[in-house]
């Protein structure tokens, strides 16, 4: 293929995964890494999708020929068995029971307009839009479940307003590190805490909160820490 070609079919990928895949998580990768170079996925995908809509299996040994004009070392092409199953782009593996490709070692490409079968990706951190994600929480708060445009629960007089708040208030508020919160549960744990995608505590975000604590606990965060860090003075650190 011409890089004119792959270009081409690159483009036809790429618009059928922004109409079909996107939504379902399902990521593109992207043609050229930042060299330049073709990144290995997209050139994998590409051959697979050539003269789509019409595909025909093809032979891994084939394909690996295909992707060592550009990687003369490469022995092995891993990426169309997990550009399927893990990636969710819907081509069959062939092998024992797969209905759409029957010799092992032979790949195919379905169709674009469908994820591979039972792909989990339309996980929370695979979007990145706001409504969406409210969706998905059934417009609710994450945490303690009070409905947007109702009243709180713990408070009635509020009326539930979801904001954008940070699974992990260590990392930027982005795609990935977003839940809905009510406007009384985002305030009041004000970035102490790390959340789990379901609302629930599973990490200490700033250190600061081990001061809230009782002397006891206070004592056990002392123990784990000392131990962990071997009794070191961290005014050296
Ligand atoms: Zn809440």
């Amino acid at each position: 293929m011409t890089d004119r070609e792959i270009e081409e079919v690159y483009q036809i990928v790429k618009d059928y995964h922004e109409k079909y895949l996107s939504k379902h998580g399902v990521k593109l990768p992207k043609l050229n890494d930042v060299d330049g170079n073709y990144v290995k996925d997209a050139l994998v995908l590409v051959y697979l999708a050539r003269f789509y809509p019409s595909t025909v299996s093809v032979m891994k040994d084939e394909l690996t020929e295909f992707i060592r004009k550009f990687y003369p070392k490469i022995n092995d092409v891993q990426q169309a068995r997990h550009l399927g199953a893990q990636k969710g782009w819907f081509i069959s593996a062939g092998g024992r029971d797969n209905v759409h490709v029957k010799k092992s070692g032979e790949y195919r490409l379905i169709t674009l307009e469908r994820p591979y079968p039972h792909f989990k990706g339309h996980r929370i951190e695979a979007t990145g839009n706001w409504d969406n994600i409210k969706q998905q929480y059934g417009n609710r708060c994450a945490t303690c479940g009070s409905e947007e445009g109702k009243k709180n629960i713990h408070y009635p007089n509020t009326i539930t307003k979801l904001q954008k708040a940070h699974i992990d208030s260590s990392k930027p508020l982005a795609e990935g590190n977003i839940i809905p919160q009510c406007q009384k549960c985002n305030r009041a744990y004000r970035d102490f805490w790390v959340f789990d995608e379901r609302g629930r505590v599973r990490g200490i975000a700033k250190p600061a909160i081990i001061k809230k604590c009782s002397e006891k606990v206070k004592r056990g965060i002392y123990k784990i820490l000392y131990n962990e860090f071997k009794g070191q003075d961290p005014n050296e650190w």
